[in-house]
């Protein structure tokens, strides 16, 4: 196996386990792997450190993966992997409740670069990683062998590929092609998703919970949902007898498919009314219009892709947050989400301390939001932490 020696001085990331390697930190390569071949670091003194996949057209060179020497890195190495992660979500599926999750998400299952969605019967996958692209054959091999799904295709994310230097792919990969509509259910609410044309793999699985924790308050309350994307929070709010929901989202297919959504489940359609329109300018007619909310939802998209984003993005999340504060009625409620990993809690705490002071507005933070259990986070890896919410009550 081909060696890849690490800098003096760097490794202390290593041997606390995390799975990334800069090119940086490399001293040299002993050999020329192929990008995707596992290789072997060693420090200086040429101990070993972990196994881990090469890439040098990455600015992440070794994705690590096994710190015992011992272990072999095979086929089986990765279908185990994949049945340990399958089987950790066992208890998020719930006959007749809940058929949608994420069952493999990439650096925290310990598998760089690979994330599983499972729609019903269907998966939606994304090979992030060369690493993970050679064994795509053996992974699909397992998911097949454990879930027997009706299709397995491939979603992934051109920009994220385009790191690794691979070409964008969506393809079906095991199975048919899935349908255009594929019915879920998630905590006893229905979905229709379309794996090929909707936004990420299809569905915002990560909001799961805190839909649910949002809707708890819905009962007879007026309620606008920013970003609704299908309708996630609407659905849940109307669940929990909402007395009417507004939903807005740019993008007509999402808000299509959240009216169909609507119906889907039985829900009285006339409470609802949906806005194709940029949030940041229904807010503002909004207030001019002079109509308030017993609660309002903020799930924006990723205002921040790296930490150099933070500032121009922490300005951008405290003007939507002071609109959508100055939206609510006295002791309304604020759900407010960030799924920017750059920005951390605290930040975004003091974000919303600055968003209220503009409003001219008191917060009280009442419940602190985060990611689902399907979406864990590595202690070694705490860039596995992106989702952060606030449920604040707005005096
Ligand atoms: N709350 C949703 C997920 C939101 S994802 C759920 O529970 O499923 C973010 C959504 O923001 C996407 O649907 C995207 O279409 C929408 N979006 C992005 N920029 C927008 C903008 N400027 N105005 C309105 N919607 C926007």
């Amino acid at each position: 196996m081909i060696e890849v020696v690490l800098k003096k001085g760097k490794e202390k990331a290593v041997l606390h386990r995390h799975p990334w390697v800069f090119s940086g930190a490399i001293e040299k390569v002993k050999g020329k792997p192929a990008n995707g071949d596992v290789v072997k670091l060693i420090d200086a003194k040429g101990v070993f450190m972990a196994y881990g996949f090469y890439n040098d057209q990455s600015r992440v060179a070794l994705r690590l993966l096994e710190w015992d020497e011992t272990v072999e890195i095979n086929e089986q190495w990765f279908k185990d992997k994949v049945a340990v992660a399958v089987e950790s979500r066992s208890e998020v599926l719930v006959d007749g409740v809940t058929n949608t999750c994420r069952l493999i998400f990439s650096e925290s299952d310990y598998l760089p670069g690979l994330i599983v969605d499972k729609y019903a019967d269907h998966l939606a996958v994304q090979v992030l990683t060369s690493g993970i692209e050679k064994m795509m054959p053996c992974i699909i091999d397992e998911l097949n062998r454990i879930l027997k799904p009706e299709s397995i295709f491939d979603k992934s994310d051109a920009t994220s590929r385009g790191h690794e230097g691979l070409q964008t792919q969506n393809i079906v990969l095991a199975g048919t092609h899935p349908p255009d509509r594929v019915e879920v259910i998630e905590n006893g609410i229905k979905y229709n998703i379309n794996i090929a044309e909707g936004q990420k793999s299809g569905f915002y699985c990560d909001q799961r919970d805190n839909r649910k924790i949002v809707a708890a308050h819905a009962k007879g309350k007026k309620v606008l949902d920013c970003f609704s994307y299908t309708g996630g929070f609407t659905l849940n709010a109307l669940q929990n007898q909402a007395a009417a929901v507004m939903s807005v989202d740019s993008s007509a297919l999402a808000v299509e498919t959240l009216k169909e959504n609507v119906l889907l489940n039985g829900f009285d359609a006339g409470k609802v009314t949906t806005v194709t329109s940029d949030v940041n300018k229904q807010l503002r007619k909004l207030r001019e219009d002079g109509g308030l909310f017993d609660i309002v939802v903020l799930d924006p998209p990723k205002y921040a892709p790296s930490r150099s984003a933070l500032d121009k993005a922490s300005r951008a999340y405290k003007d939507l947050n002071r609109l959508g504060m100055l939206l609510l009625n006295k002791g309304g409620l604020l759900a407010t989400y960030s799924c920017s990993g750059a920005m951390n809690m605290e930040t975004f705490k003091q974000v919303l301390a600055w968003a209220a002071l503009d409003a001219g507005k008191q917060v009280q933070f009442i419940n602190q939001l985060c990611q689902p259990e399907d979406h864990p986070v590595r202690s070694s890896f705490p860039e596995g932490e992106y989702l952060k919410g606030l449920l604040c009550r707005v005096y």
